[in-house]
Order: structure tokens, then C-alpha cells, then sequence
């Protein structure tokens, strides 16, 4: 229950049409895309400008109420369920894209601005912003940046946080604080802007983003390389970066994930092929042209049934889509599904997706293994009903086995979904706890009340 007294406090900061106690409209804000527990905050927030926002982050501090801001809410590691009640903070009505400068190529936007809108407004001045969420039709650059988030891009361009060169948050007080610059090279002070991102809430409040942009590649070439067996198609993933070739994208799908795609996209995918890799370079015309021949020729070599090179961007865009459209056409067919994000260094992609496929058939579940292989970035996606409880808890164990496995190969929990509290239990097992008491230390430095969307990352912060 919110006092009376700070409920009228709320209104009058925000209007009363900001502020929300229906419980209908708290149940939208009680989940996300993890499958975990719902839990309904007492209120939910609707800042519509920065001083506003700042005076509900420090109206929650002074009394003590968890903050959970929220973007669109499709993070899969549970980072905006309010675990401890309280306010959801709402980031969509701080939607506005501040500025695109083409001189000095970078944008300045508010946190509620969606991947995709920037993106385009950005390709409309002949400039590119790389990091594509296969949510960024929806996620927003506010929820990019506090997970890190990567993309089908990311083995050539890198994720989010190659493209944060400042921010501009609220601190627990709603003190406004001021990171980077617009700059290319900036070595003023910490590198607070290196900490907040991939923060996930825990330590303030984004208000303003600067992100890099940089000129569009002059050519692109898509091609598409069939498998009828699935470790050749592993084993081309691991030859071409050992090659020292870095295509765009080089992402990997299974036969299980090949046809529900092909189910639900109808882009013409080969639905018998055992395992089908979407590669892309992009560049100057000469060296598209040789580092697609070098791709060709590697996945002939290893033992591609064939190759199919898209004939024009209308194609190209269409397998694109389709792919972006593997969780969706997954989760269709089970009434819950579990996209894990285990990442392990490229060489080992062969083991790790043989892994896979021994976890699934020894925990008898059904796993469609989709990603991007290139970045050494699995999703394994386990489809089953919660309702199940006998299924569920060999889910569970597979979950622990896959990362587990991960983990024996160097590899590292997530590489983009984030920790969360889907992944908090597992931290130790990568870092040790001498880094989640380090953590701890930092987050109770900076959020002494821990208001700060509270027990993510690193768990109770008042445990061991
Ligand atoms: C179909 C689908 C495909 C996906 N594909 C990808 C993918 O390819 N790559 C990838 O990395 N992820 C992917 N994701 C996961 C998800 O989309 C990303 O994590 C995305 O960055 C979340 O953005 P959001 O706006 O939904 O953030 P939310 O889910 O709303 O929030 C995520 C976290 O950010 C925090 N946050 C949000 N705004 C702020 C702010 N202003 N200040 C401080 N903290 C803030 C929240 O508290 C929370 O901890 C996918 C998810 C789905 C459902």
C-alpha cells in the first residue's frame, strides 16, 4: 500500500494521469518476457520529462519504496519484474531523440525511444546504428543499454555498449549525474558510463544517451549455406573466424528451429536441411566480394549441401525477418518456452552445440537450437508447459547442465539476455563470490536504501 499522502506527492509531480493504481494496469507491468513468477507492484510511474523523473526517483529514495524502471519489458532475464512491489517507473513517454548530429555522427535520446525508430531516423541522414535486438522493432534504447544488448550484428559491429559514449542518469537521490561526452575520445573522470551499462536499473536511472553512429556499409551480400548434418555446419562456424574473416552476421538455426520458422514465415527455408547458417558481409565492394568468396568456398569445403546467395535486398530482408521471428515461431508451439543465452569463444561452438543435443535427448525435452553462432552465442530454446511439474524440474536441470557446460568450455552465462534474477543464482559458479560481495559493495555505495530495482544481478544484497 503507498501512503495516502506520497500518492497525492506522485499526482502532483506527474498529473494524475500518470500515475497508475488500477490493478488491470499493474498486472501489464507485473511480468516480462522470462518465465518466472509474476509479481504486481503497488504503482506504477509515468515521467514525462527529466525533471520530472528525477523527483520520483528521489521521492522513492526518501521513502524507501523499490524502483523498477521499465522499458518495453521484453528483457528475458525477469529485470523488470518488481521483485519487492513498489513503483514501475515507466521509460515510454521519454521517447523523444534528442538529436542526430551528422557532423560529428552521434544522437543524443531519451531512454524511451525505440531501437528501431532510431535506427531508421538515423538511415534516413546516411548513418548507421549497428546494435539490431531481434526485439528492436519494441525494446527501447533506455532497456539496450542497461542489458547490454546485442544483436544479429554483433560479430562485426559489436553490442550496445561499443555505442555509448555518454549518459546523462539520476542517482538513487535523483541527482542528475554526467558520464562520457560527445566526443570520440573522452579520459575525463571514471568511467561511470562503462559500469552503468549492462547495469540493469540496479545503479540509476538513464535520462539522456549519447550513442555513436557511424557511416552505412556501401555493400552488403547475403548468403545462406545448407547442412544435412549439423557439426559440419558448427565446425564452417568455428573455419571461417579462424580464418580471420568477420562477416556481419553469421547466424546458426537447427532443423527443429528451421521449421517452425518456415511455419510461421513461409521465407522458404529448407525445411529438411539438418542445420542452416545465414551469413552476411558487408563493406567496400571489393572486399565484400572476396570475403564472400572465402565464406563460399570454407563452407564448400566443409561440407555445405548448397549455397544459396540472396538475389536481392527483398530477399535478403525477407530470410532477415524470418529469422528475427525464431523465438516467436518457437514459442508458438509449447505454452512456455525458455530462450537461454550461454556463450562460449567461437572454437567451441561444435561441442557446445553437441552439448545441446545430448542435454536434450538425456533430459528428454525438446530444445530448438538457434543464434549467433559467430559471436559464439547460442539460444538454446527449451519448449515445455511450467504446468508440467514432473517436465519442469528436468528443465531446470538442463538449464543448470547447459550452463554448466558453457562454463567448462570458458564460456560465460549470458552474452546478452543479462543476469536478472532468472540468472542470480548462477553468478558464483562464474565469478566466485569474491566478485558478488565486491558487487554488493559497489551497489550499497551507490544505493544505500537499494531502491534500485532491488535482488537483481547479485541477488539479496544483505546475504553473505
Ligand atoms: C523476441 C525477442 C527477441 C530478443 N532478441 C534479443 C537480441 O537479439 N539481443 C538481445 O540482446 N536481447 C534480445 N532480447 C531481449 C530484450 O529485448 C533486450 O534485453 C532489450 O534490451 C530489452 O529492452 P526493453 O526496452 O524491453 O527493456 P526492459 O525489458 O523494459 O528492461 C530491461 C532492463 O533495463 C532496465 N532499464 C530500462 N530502462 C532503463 C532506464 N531508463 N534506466 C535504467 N535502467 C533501465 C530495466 O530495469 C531492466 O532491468 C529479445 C527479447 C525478445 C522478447
Amino acid at each position: 500500500m503507498i501512503n495516502p499522502a506520497l500518492l497525492r506527492e506522485f499526482q502532483t509531480v506527474l498529473g494524475a494521469e500518470n500515475v497508475f493504481t488500477d490493478q488491470a494496469d499493474l498486472l501489464t507491468y507485473s511480468y516480462d518476457a522470462a518465465v518466472l513468477a509474476a509479481v504486481v507492484p503497488a504503482l506504477a510511474l509515468r515521467p514525462v520529462d527529466s525533471e520530472s523523473l528525477s523527483r520520483v526517483v528521489r521521492l522513492c529514495n526518501e521513502n524507501q519504496l523499490p524502483l523498477t524502471v521499465r522499458g518495453a519489458g521484453t528483457n528475458l532475464s525477469g529485470g523488470t519484474i518488481p521483485i519487492r512491489g513498489g513503483v514501475v517507473l515507466l521509460t515510454n513517454a521519454l521517447d523523444k531523440i534528442l538529436e542526430i548530429n551528422s557532423e560529428d555522427m552521434y544522437a543524443i535520446v531519451q531512454p524511451g525511444v525505440v531501437t528501431a525508430k532510431l535506427a531508421a531516423a538515423v538511415e534516413a541522414k546516411g548513418l548507421f546504428y549497428p546494435p539490431d535486438p531481434g526485439s528492436q522493432a519494441v525494446s527501447t534504447l533506455g532497456g539496450n543499454v542497461a542489458e547490454n544488448a546485442g544483436g544479429l550484428r554483433g560479430l562485426k559491429y559489436g553490442v550496445t555498449r561499443d555505442y555509448v559514449m555518454g549518459l546523462q542518469f539520476f542517482n538513487a537521490e535523483g541527482e542528475s549525474i554526467k558520464t562520457g561526452s560527445k566526443t570520440v575520445k573522452c579520459a575525463t573522470g571514471y568511467n561511470l558510463a562503462g559500469l552503468l551499462v549492462g547495469s540493469e536499473g540496479t545503479l540509476g536511472v538513464f535520462n539522456e544517451i549519447t550513442l555513436k553512429l557511424i557511416p552505412p556499409p556501401a555493400r552488403q551480400k547475403a548468403m545462406f549455406a545448407v547442412f544435412n548434418d549439423m557439426d559440419r555446419a558448427s565446425e564452417t562456424v568455428a573455419a571461417v573466424i579462424a580464418h580471420r574473416i568477420v562477416p556481419a552476421t553469421l547466424e546458426f538455426m537447427d532443423n527443429f528451429t528451421i521449421r517452425a520458422v518456415e511455419d510461421f514465415s513461409r521465407a522458404g527455408l529448407p525445411v529438411d536441411a539438418a542445420a542452416l547458417l545465414l551469413i552476411e558481409v558487408d563493406g567496400h565492394p571489393a572486399q565484400v566480394e572476396e570475403d564472400a568468396g572465402k565464406v563460399e568456398y570454407l563452407c564448400r569445403k566443409i561440407g555445405a549441401d548448397s549455397i544459396r546467395v540472396a538475389k536481392d535486398a527483398a530477399e535478403r530482408d525477407k530470410v532477415w525477418a524470418a529469422r528475427r521471428s525464431a523465438l516467436s515461431a518457437l514459442a508458438k508451439l509449447k505454452p512456455t518456452v525458455v530462450l537461454e543465452d550461454a556463450t562460449v569463444p567461437r572454437s567451441k561452438i561444435p561441442e557446445m552445440v553437441r552439448a545441446i543435443q545430448d542435454i536434450s535427448k538425456q533430459c528428454d525435452i525438446s530444445i530448438g537450437t538457434f543464434g549467433h553462432a559467430g559471436d559464439g552465442n547460442l539460444h538454446p530454446t527449451i519448449l515445455t508447459d511450467r504446468r508440467d511439474k514432473e517436465e519442469w524440474e528436468r528443465v531446470e536441470a538442463a538449464i543448470e547442465t547447459i550452463f554448466d557446460k558453457a562454463l567448462s568450455l570458458g564460456g560465460t552465462l549470458s552474452g546478452e539476455h543479462g543476469t536478472g534474477i532468472a540468472k542470480s543464482c548462477f553468478l558464483e559458479k562464474e565469478t566466485g563470490l569474491a566478485t558478488i560481495r565486491y558487487s554488493r559493495r559497489i551497489k550499497a555505495a551507490m544505493d544505500p536504501n537499494n531502491i534500485l530495482n532491488p535482488e537483481k544481478i547479485i541477488g539479496y544484497s544483505n546475504t553473505r
